[in-house]
């Protein structure tokens, strides 16, 4: 009989909730991820001394590593002293930064990882891909999913709330990115992993209706569990297409032409806010959805225009026009209407005529 089920590469383990940190040593040692007690720890700088203190009573031994930022060099440095000790896993704790770097090191070193985030600002807390800082600008790059989850609604708590209010702009442009993915299929026959799809969607669903903000821990679980769901989605799918269309191309754009105009959840929800504009003034769908994206990001806080990340019309208009060549191969809206610069700069100032009076 032929095995009809698949196999789909997700954690072991997925713990939110206040206190998870000082549960750390007994699910290392439960999910026989490490059984002998040979861990190191990557912390990155600032908090990351405190929280590593906070760990250490629940590990027999650890090593803590700090690393200097989210780059690929130290990345790299990371991986070269994990190699050099014989752990049996390495635990990334921080914001995303941190994580991504620890993600790569271990994928460098063959060795698992267990990420424990400290805020919520964008899905890579657990997914395969790392965004890191290299020579020429920021990649990203295919790592090992985590082994096993931890986010410890305590210290989310106390990071900063414009650190955990992002997450929900990555979460709610899921959206955008699916509704790409389909019409990439329509238009030029790409396959649609319906089960990768189903997860990101549901989990963009549950977040904008979720009433409440980061204030509590019912709102931090749903938005937590949703970047968790977001990463799986990836995971399932291969690649980052469930979780990143035109939405993410103009992120990636604005960071290119105006690095540290906004961090990646607010400029994903600012992006698959107007890919909805550009849907429901070309193709006539989506008006709807673009309603109620726009009413969760101002909601949260979160940038909805130009002006919101300190960027003029044109100026946002040019990193829309930019937005395609930064992910060769991807067909989104953006590349379906291939808007040439007039065309650009008129659907921006409609988008903010229509939306921002
Ligand atoms: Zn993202």
């Amino acid at each position: 009989m032929p095995l009809l089920t698949r196999m789909l590469n997700a954690p072991l383990s997925i713990d939110v909730r206040r206190g998870a940190v000082a549960a750390l040593g007994d699910l290392l040692a439960d999910k026989r991820i490490a059984t002998e007690g040979r861990v190191a720890i990557a912390v990155g700088r600032g908090q990351g001394d405190q929280i590593a203190e906070h760990v250490r009573p629940s590990l027999a031994a650890c090593d803590v590593f700090q690393v200097d930022g989210g780059t690929v060099d130290a990345a790299v440095d990371l991986g070269t002293k994990l190699r050099g000790g014989s752990y049996e896993a390495v635990v990334g704790i921080g914001g995303g930064r941190t994580i991504d770097a620890t993600k790569y090191a271990a994928t460098l070193s063959g060795i698992p990882m267990v990420s424990v985030a400290t805020n919520l600002s964008h899905d890579g807390i657990c997914s395969p891909v790392a965004s890191l800082v290299h020579d020429k600008g920021k990649g990203s790059f295919g790592v090992v999913m985590p082994l096993a989850m931890v986010v410890d609604l305590d210290y989310v708590h106390a990071a900063p709330p414009r650190l955990v209010r992002a997450g929900i702009g990555d979460v709610v442009s899921n959206f955008s990115a699916v509704d790409d993915w389909l019409l990439a299929a329509e238009e030029c026959g790409e396959r649609v992993d319906r089960m990768a799809l189903t997860v990101a969607r549901t989990a963009a669903e549950a977040l904008l209706h979720q009433p409440g903000s980061i204030e509590s821990d019912r709102f931090l679980t749903v938005l937590a569990e949703g970047l968790v769901l977001s990463g799986m989605a990836m995971s399932f799918a291969g690649d980052s297409r469930p979780a990143s269309g035109g939405d993410h191309e103009i992120l990636h754009a604005i960071d290119q032409l105006y690095p540290d105009a906004a961090n990646h959840g607010e400029l994903a929800g600012l992006g698959a806010a107007f890919c909805y504009h550009l849907r429901a003034t070309h193709l006539g769908q989506g008006a709807d959805r673009l309603a109620e994206i726009l009413t969760c990001l101002g909601r949260h806080g979160l940038p909805r225009f130009p002006a919101d990340i300190g960027l003029s019309v044109e100026q946002f208009a040019d990193a829309v026009l930019l937005a395609p060549r930064t992910r060769p191969g991807r067909f989104t809206i953006l590349e379906y209407l291939g808007l040439d610069k007039g065309a650009t700069l008129k659907a921006v100032e409609e988008y903010v005529q229509a939306h921002g009076g």
